[in-house]
């Protein structure tokens, strides 16, 4: 049992026109096996969020704490953050040149559990997943995000959560750029996850769509940088049928 507690998070990001507060007290509290959806408009600070908690150095945080099970994240470095059990989707993926998707999953691999998987298993989860994931056997020689297509990207995304076993994920606009078919696969892959590992969700999103494939326990409606109403299921309901206006207005 994992519990990521972020407390009154104030970020600010460095603009042409000066220092900017882009989260502005964000209080948010995941647990084990919980899914958190994180709805709101674009650039209302969502993906801020999800960077600051990975530890980009991009953003500063002038305030608050995150804590993964009461160890201070904001103190780690990303790859503590990872070690953790921290996991950051990202919502562009960077490449990665000359290095393999099969080793580079298996060098993150080692490097979380500061040992090499055994070849012979490793090989066959890696497999494993794949299939389900419905991916191409060669994609394990490609380069990592060399050209990959928005959904082979987001499969990427899947198989390495999938393979690290994270405690806690965060997944930034996964369904973005995805036809149904890729979105169905992809959420059967999280949903998988969820179900054999307990992780805890929070999934960030613009719109409903993907909580049609992976149900949210909580849902947090995100506005200028603070979390403005929160809710069950229901209020993503409520939000796909009345859009962000209401929440706009009292910004
Ligand atoms: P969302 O993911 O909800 O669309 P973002 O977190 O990407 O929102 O952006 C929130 C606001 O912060 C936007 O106004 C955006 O322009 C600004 N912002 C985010 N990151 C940076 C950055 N690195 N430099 C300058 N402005 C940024
Ligand atoms: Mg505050
Ligand atoms: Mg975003």
């Amino acid at each position: 049992m994992s519990t990521l507690e972020i407390k009154n998070l104030h970020v600010s990001v460095d603009t042409p026109e000066g220092t900017k507060e882009i989260l502005k007290g964000v209080d948010l509290t995941i647990n084990s096996g919980e899914t958190h959806a994180i709805m709101g408009p674009n650039g209302s600070g969502k993906s801020t969020l999800a960077y600051s908690v990975a530890g980009h150095p991009k953003y500063q945080i002038t305030d608050g704490e995150v804590l993964l099970d009461g160890e201070n994240v904001l103190d780690m470095s990303v790859d503590e953050r990872a070690k953790a059990g921290l996991f950051l989707a990202m919502q562009y993926p960077v490449e990665v040149p000359g290095v393999s998707v099969s080793n580079f999953l298996r060098t993150a691999k080692t490097a979380l559990d500061g040992e090499a998987p055994k070849l012979r298993h490793w090989v066959k989860d890696m497999k494993a997943s794949m299939e389900q994931l419905r991916m191409d056997p060669a994609f394990a020689e490609r380069n990592v995000n060399e050209g990959f297509s928005g959904g082979e990207k987001k499969r990427h995304e899947i198989l390495q959560m999938e393979l690290l076993q994270p405690k806690i994920a965060i997944l930034d606009e996964t369904d973005s750029g995805l036809d149904v078919d890729a979105l169905r696969i992809v959420s059967e892959g999280v949903n998988r996850v969820k179900e054999t590992t307990g992780l805890g969700v929070m999934m960030i999103t613009h719109y409903t769509r993907i909580l049609r494939y992976i149900k949210p326990d909580f849902v947090h409606v995100f506005v200028d940088g603070r979390i403005a109403e929160e809710g069950g299921p229901e209020l993503a309901e409520q939000l796909e049928a009345e859009g962000y206006d209401r929440f706009l207005a009292s910004a």
